[in-house]
């Protein structure tokens, strides 16, 4: 189904303490094998750094979190994120209880995340004899969110006059754009790069711009965006205006559209306890929805509204494991919500 050109490693790093998770990801693995035809390499060396290509995916794991341990297997770690290699840590902690006080400790992994660029898939729920691990699907969803990015067919319909609608409501929102960006830049609201998340631009019911996939969110420009023609969401296809792809959340499109408000935009935190759902229980949804198919908007909506009801305001709630999401009518309505509810965690 997909074009694989991807090298997939599994480290597989297994020790005495840590041999009840292995299961959760062989499991994953054997999941993305079947639904998508990856193919994994277990090891429990890591792949050179100097083989590793750009396109690898290197799952490393299971490994317990210390602070101030595990330094040389991190700089070898680093070295391979340094080579284009998209590097995932399965953490294991060994409290469940402790979590919010281990993780807040580990601050560490924060900081060892940004500073190598590699990431470790946030430990939820998942208590495994006794320790607390990613689960199967957050495992899962990692490999197909880091490789495959776009889920979507999309068709270009780029018509002179399609290119000029875009170029108008581009510059009808330019400012506004940048004021989301500087936003964004300012509490630097992302979680390894600033590519994480996504603006949604409802003009009206007809036209709603979208930003491009991949696109730095901390210098966000009105180029950026993409017009966004009606998603289909039996196909999971829709048609664009614009040169680059569309985001690939875009299960947010018609989410934004349901909510009746100019802006959604779509954040991940520094602090994974916020982004992740854990520091504000009350805020995020139920279930976990997996990213890029358009059919769970609704889904989403009915949560997201029962959210809204619960808490009493209609700004914001976080998808459970993944990412807070904002819907509002103004940049500065945005921050205002920000400084209300997430906690900043300032970066060095
Ligand atoms: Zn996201």
């Amino acid at each position: 189904m997909y074009m694989n050109k991807y090298q997939y490693h599994w480290v597989n790093t297994q020790t005495r303490q840590t041999r009840v998770t292995t299961p959760i990801i062989a499991r994953a693995i054997r999941n993305a094998r079947l639904k998508h035809g990856v193919k994994f390499r277990e090891s429990h060396l890591l792949p050179n750094a100097k083989a590793v290509t750009r396109n690898a995916y290197i799952l490393v794991g299971p490994l317990l979190i210390h602070p101030n341990k595990n330094n040389d297997l991190y700089t070898k770690l680093g070295n391979l994120a340094l080579r284009g290699a998209k590097v995932n840590v399965f953490p294991v902690i060994p409290s469940p209880r402790k979590i919010l006080k281990d993780y807040k400790r580990g601050a560490f992994v924060c900081a060892v995340d940004k500073q190598l660029k590699i990431n470790h898939i946030f430990p939820d729920d998942v208590h495994d004899g006794g320790f607390l691990t990613p689960s199967t699907l957050d495992v899962l969803s990692n490999i197909e969110c880091e490789t495959f990015h776009n889920k979507t067919k999309v068709q270009y319909k780029n018509s002179p006059e399609n290119i000029s609608k875009l170029k108008t409501i581009r510059a009808k929102y330019k400012e506004t754009i940048e004021k989301i960006s500087l936003i964004i830049r300012k509490y630097q609201l992302y979680d390894r790069a600033p590519t994480d998340g996504a603006l949604i631009i409802n003009e009206n019911p007809q036209h709603t711009l979208a930003s491009a996939r991949r696109t730095n969110k901390t210098t966000l420009s009105s180029n950026d965006m993409v017009l966004i023609h009606t998603p289909i969401t039996s196909s999971n296809s829709l048609s664009q205006t614009g040169k680059r792809r569309h985001t690939s959340d875009v299960e947010l499109i018609p989410l934004s559209q349901s909510f009746g408000k100019r802006f959604l935009i779509h954040l991940h935190t520094p602090n994974k306890l916020v982004s992740r759902g854990v520091m504000y229980p009350q805020l995020s949804t139920q279930k976990e929805y997996p990213y890029g198919e358009l059919q769970y908007w609704k889904e989403i909506h009915s949560e997201a509204k029962q959210i809204f009801k619960n808490t009493n305001q209609t700004e914001v709630f976080n998808l459970k494991n993944h990412g807070l999401v904002f819907s509002v009518n103004s940049p500065e309505e945005l921050e205002k919500i920000i400084l209300k509810h997430i906690e900043i965690t300032k970066r060095a």
